[in-house]
């Protein structure tokens, strides 16, 4: 293997760039060439490449985003986009790809390889922290604890004002995002899309809080909670059910998905992108690497996007159990 692509691609990460740095630096160290794929698989089926040198990503380990960009590509979702792709690998001469993004790019990846046998190591980047064969995303620490800054700083409103504030994180599909935050903010109640612990549930601990004498609450809802409503529907329900509480909503959006990475982030990216080239250079592939147990380990791609990494549900005991 002469010559190695990195791409990232689907929903940008903090960390995307510490890894980006970590997989140019490992080819550089390792005497490899090294090229860098624009806007993800819409670049690569563009031919938008840039040769990259140890030197070309100086200054980067710090910076949220990406700055290969990325995109999402319905053109590759079909035979003729794959084939563009394909050509352009061909004439630039890339033996072998990395590829930092969520499952839906390691599932591109995986069709990819099955069409043209060509060597791919994914490195999971999503703030979801939803895939399998890792306990840590490259983006998910630096997101919870932006999510845990936003609501600390609600929080000192909600209790000058008495109010109940619903809070919505990222998370559509996982709660890792809001049952963390929600811990580390200690959050009343939090919802998230794994578990419908029903509306009832949600305010017979509110009334617990205000019988307990807290005078302010913070209920932390993942985006794709189960009970089926909005945050916004969820206000007013409790609104209407418990007319004593003032109800406020906000709605953390994009914010957690920028700035700058944690210390945490930066050393994951570090590791995952040596691991992600030596596993080419050793004639690997289909494979993505992630941590478990503090060691850098890898998955089949195909086993990872399966799914099935389940979230701590202790964490919701140890919430109810705060929440005394
Ligand atoms: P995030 O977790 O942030 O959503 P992601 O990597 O899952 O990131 P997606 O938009 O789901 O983001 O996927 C990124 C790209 O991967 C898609 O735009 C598409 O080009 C490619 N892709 C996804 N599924 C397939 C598939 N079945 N066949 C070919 N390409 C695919």
């Amino acid at each position: 293997i002469k010559k190695i692509a990195v791409m990232t691609s689907g929903g940008d990460s903090p960390g995307m760039n510490a890894a980006i740095r970590s997989v140019v630096r490992t080819c550089a160290y390792y005497r490899t060439s090294c090229v860098g794929i624009y806007r993800g698989y819409e670049g690569l089926i563009d031919g938008d490449f840039i040769d990259l040198t140890a030197r070309s990503v100086n200054n980067i380990i710090n910076k949220g985003g990406t700055i290969l960009k990325s995109a999402r590509s319905k053109e590759f979702r079909t035979k003729e986009g794959r084939a563009k792709a394909y050509e352009h690998l061909k004439e630039h001469k890339i033996d072998a790809m990395v590829v930092i993004g969520g499952d839906g790019s390691f599932t591109g990846a995986v069709v990819f390889n099955e069409e043209y046998k060509f060597p791919i190591i994914g490195i999971p980047g999503t703030i979801d922290n939803d895939i399998f064969g890792t306990t840590h995303t490259l983006g998910y620490d630096t997101a919870l604890n932006t999510a845990v800054e936003a609501i600390d700083k609600i929080r000192d409103t909600a209790s000058s004002h008495n109010r109940l504030f619903f809070v919505e994180v990222m998370g559509r599909d996982a709660g890792f995002i809001a049952l963390n935050a929600g811990v580390g903010a200690g959050a009343e109640e939090i919802l998230i899309p794994e578990e419908d612990l029903g509306l009832d549930r949600m305010l017979e601990s509110l009334k617990k809080s205000r019988r307990a004498g807290k005078s302010s609450s913070i209920v932390v809802v993942a985006e794709g909670d189960k009970s089926g409503r909005n945050v916004y529907d969820l206000a007013k329900y409790v609104e209407e059910n418990l007319p004593e509480y003032e109800a406020r909503v906000s709605v953390l959006g994009h914010m957690q998905r920028g700035g700058a990475p944690s210390c945490f982030d930066r050393v994951l990216a570090s590791r995952l992108g040596v691991k992600a080239v030596e596993l080419l250079l050793d004639g690997q592939t289909n494979l993505m690497v992630g941590l478990k147990n503090n060691e850098v380990i890898s998955t089949e791609i195909s086993e990872a996007i399966k799914g099935g990494h389940t979230i701590n549900m202790e964490l919701l005991r140890v919430s109810d159990i705060m929440t005394t």
